[in-house]
């Protein structure tokens, strides 16, 4: 088993990384010393697969679980949603020792997250991620909250698990299109900080392609041991976790302008990345080589690399650039590569360069 240790001073935890951990899960629980009643949250994809499993896990280990089960999808992250947990959780008396488990992808983390963090002004939360994007992005980091109608999680605070659970059983059932998303993820984390790291990713496409838990296990864990490390250093933004943008400032453009639902997030952010990329070269002089592998790279993982927008698209685009959260005094703001494996963050970039990366 891999573990990797989140450092936050008191809200330190670690995040376990194995194939069979559900089973053994209650026994891990039980570990961090929480109160007897607690609630699964799940959707209802994941809930039909493994909620059982987790349900039993935790009875046989004498807690008192209940399930509550939501629509999947983006538009479950929502106040209503919230609101219905809450009110679950108050048939099935949950109290201020109870804890919450997240059992799902990264929209049941988000939002089981937040509930958690305000629920009787916290309850302790327990994570099992079961998408590749979850376990490598979602689950370290303590970001919890949900959508309005006027945007993507602009309600939410920052909130740290107890622990964090990625059974890589759980990969074997996740569809094809949702997994190559989350290589989006696994790449940006050669990029912006480990360049053996990518170069493995080039090695072993195939095999992670085809999910082999070994190889799995060994990336994923070097994901969150950068993301701990980032976050680290920086629990609440605003200064070097900004890196973890890399590709995103352009991703959710592209995810905003073409309707949410076109593009899965993974498939927005392999397009910034490459588009991020290219600026990279015109700005800091990042080596063609190096765009290329990037390119290619998204390629093998049969990820998009292009979002083909005509003019009128790509001024769209910019727009909604500059609404995005990580403009301040009007101006875009991007993570720019030097080289595979080092960023720097705060970079401008001349409107007419930008243009230029996004015309191919
Ligand atoms: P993400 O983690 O990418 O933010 P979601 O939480 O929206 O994504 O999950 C993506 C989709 O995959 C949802 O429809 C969810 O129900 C489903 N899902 C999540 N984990 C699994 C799994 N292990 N097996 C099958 N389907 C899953
Ligand atoms: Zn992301």
């Amino acid at each position: 088993m891999h573990t990797v240790h989140v450092p936050l001073d008191s809200r330190s935890y670690d995040i376990k990384i194995a194939p069979g951990l559900i089973d053994r899960f209650g026994r891990e629980c039980a570990r961090l010393k929480l109160g007897t009643r607690c609630a699964i949250i799940t959707d209802t994809n994941v809930g039909k697969r493994y909620a059982k499993a987790v349900f039993n896990s935790l009875a046989t280990a004498a807690f008192l679980p209940s399930l509550i089960i939501v629509q999947p999808g983006e538009q479950a992250k929502s106040l209503k949603t919230v609101q219905a947990c809450y009110d679950q959780l108050a048939l099935h008396r949950l109290e201020r020792k109870s804890f919450i488990v997240a059992l799902g992808g990264g929209v049941v983390g988000d939002l089981a997250g937040f509930v958690a963090a305000t629920y009787l002004r916290g309850l302790a939360f327990v994570q099992v991620p079961t998408t590749l994007l979850a376990q490598v992005d979602s689950s370290v980091g303590g970001k919890v909250g949900v959508n309005l109608k006027s945007g993507k999680n602009l309600v939410g605070a920052f909130y740290q698990p107890r622990l964090v659970l990625c059974d890589l059983d759980t990969l074997k059932t996740l569809p094809d299109r949702e997994f190559r998303a989350g290589l989006a993820e696994v790449i940006k984390y050669g990029i912006i900080y480990d360049a053996r790291l990518f170069a493995q990713i080039e090695r072993d496409m195939s095999k992670m392609l085809k999910r082999e838990p070994r190889m799995l296990a060994t990336v994923i864990a070097r994901c969150c041991q950068i993301k701990a490390e980032v976050v680290g250093r920086d629990e609440t933004d605003g200064g070097p976790r900004a890196i973890l943008n890399f590709g995103h400032t352009i991703g959710h453009a592209i995810e905003n302008i073409s309707g949410y639902g076109k593009y899965l997030h993974g498939e927005a952010i392999a397009i910034g990345q490459v588009v991020a990329a290219r600026l990279s070269h015109k700005v800091l002089g990042l080596p063609g080589r190096d765009v290329e592998r990037i390119e290619n790279l998204f390629c093998r993982a049969g990820l998009p690399v292009q979002a083909g927008l005509n003019s009128p698209k790509r001024q769209k685009l910019l727009n909604a650039m500059c609404l995005d959260k990580k403009v301040s005094d009007g101006e875009i703001k991007f993570v720019l590569a030097k080289r595979i494996g080092r960023v720097v963050w705060g970079q401008r970039a001349p409107e007419n360069q930008i243009n230029q990366v996004l015309d191919f």
